[in-house]
């Protein structure tokens, strides 16, 4: 199903999949890429083996086209999950896509939905998806030979319908996401088929998402499933370093803001028990930029940690969230070059 792009409602629009005019693909076969093609099906047709289906052979990326205040349709920082989906590549054996024919992917894929790409100021956006995926048919394991990335895009409505709202955070004790040295620092949808019953159980219980500690030791915070974790404590901004997490260019780019804005930031292990000295704490990733917490529960520990007054976001994530976004949307100066304008 396509939005009726006469009647929709920008702003309550969710973050979910409908249909565009056209996505892009680019096949890897004998050794090397092919041309980009611009097709307006939406099924792939892959042989029963493929390794993609079968041994998780898979990377996917995820990043937006935001129309700004002077009209001007931007991307944010595209070379930077290009450089991520080719530590997907290498770490799971795929082919590596190289940045430019990434970032062409990308502005070639959202030229052709020009008219999908939200207005300015309701703060949707077009979501941009890659995905690279091992067709070769293999029984044994091994890699595949050939490979597809491919690119769709869907118009998304902002995050929060009702403002900028904090959430209440489960910690996960019953299950990891990703262990130390494997596959969690990589962006392979295995770890979030891992996260998915862990999210279903937070979810029952009226979280809205989990918290993983460290895999080894438990000791330690990870991230949260899908986001990135930070905690801020007077004016510094502390993000855990781990051997799991994902590097979240959102949490990468928070890091930069910050640090011009005068916070210090500290890339560190984070003991659990740290999570009772933050005065703000919160998610980070592209769909929602920033999620602050205003509880958090280890329901084994008989543990809670509650920031804020419980209603409204507190003045460190609030200033965060604001500058960002107004770079996104073009409302103010870019002064660390992370957008670029696509040619319509
Ligand atoms: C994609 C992802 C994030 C967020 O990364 P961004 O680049 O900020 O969108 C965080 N954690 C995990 C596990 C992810 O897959």
């Amino acid at each position: 199903m396509q939005v009726d792009l006469n009647t929709v409602d920008w702003k309550t629009l969710p973050f979910g999949y409908y249909d565009t005019d056209y996505n892009v693909r680019c096949y890897y076969r004998n050794g090397q890429w092919g041309k980009i093609e611009v097709t307006s099906s939406k099924d792939i047709s892959i042989h029963m083996a493929a390794t993609c289906l079968h041994y998780g052979q898979e990377g996917f990326e995820g990043l937006k086209a935001y129309t700004g205040k002077d009209g001007k349709v931007r991307i944010f920082r595209v070379e930077e999950n290009a450089k991520r989906i080719q530590n997907t590549a290498n770490r799971v054996l795929m082919a590596v896509p190289p940045v430019e024919l990434f970032r062409e992917m990308v502005h070639t894929v959202v030229k052709a939905n020009k008219r999908f790409v939200p207005p300015y100021g309701y703060g949707a956006t077009l979501y941009i998806r890659p995905l690279l995926i091992g067709m070769s048919p293999e029984v044994g394991v091994k890699p595949s030979d050939e490979y597809l990335l491919l690119m769709f895009v869907t118009p998304v409505g902002p995050y929060f319908k009702d403002g900028f709202k904090p959430v209440d955070m489960m910690i996960s004790r019953n299950y990891d996401r990703a262990a130390p040295q494997g596959t969690g620092t990589v962006k392979v949808g295995g770890n979030y088929a891992a996260s998915l019953l862990s999210l279903a159980e937070a979810k029952k219980l009226g979280y809205s998402s989990t918290i993983y500690l460290d895999a080894k030791e438990k000791k330690y915070i990870d991230e949260c499933g899908p986001a990135n974790f930070f905690g801020i404590k007077g004016k510094t901004f502390v993000t855990p370093k781990s051997e799991s997490i994902l590097p979240s260019i959102t949490n990468k780019s928070l890091q930069q803001l910050a640090e011009h804005l005068g916070y210090k930031v500290e890339r560190r292990q984070v003991p659990f028990e740290e999570l009772a000295e933050f005065s703000e704490t919160a998610e980070c990733g592209t769909a929602a930029v920033i999620t602050p917490i205003k509880k958090i529960v280890d329901p084994v520990a008989g543990k809670e940690f509650t920031y804020g007054d419980g209603v409204n976001p507190g003045p460190v994530c609030t200033e965060l969230f604001t500058k960002y976004t107004a770079i996104q949307f073009g409302e103010a100066p870019d002064p660390f070059g992370w957008t670029e304008v696509v040619d319509l």
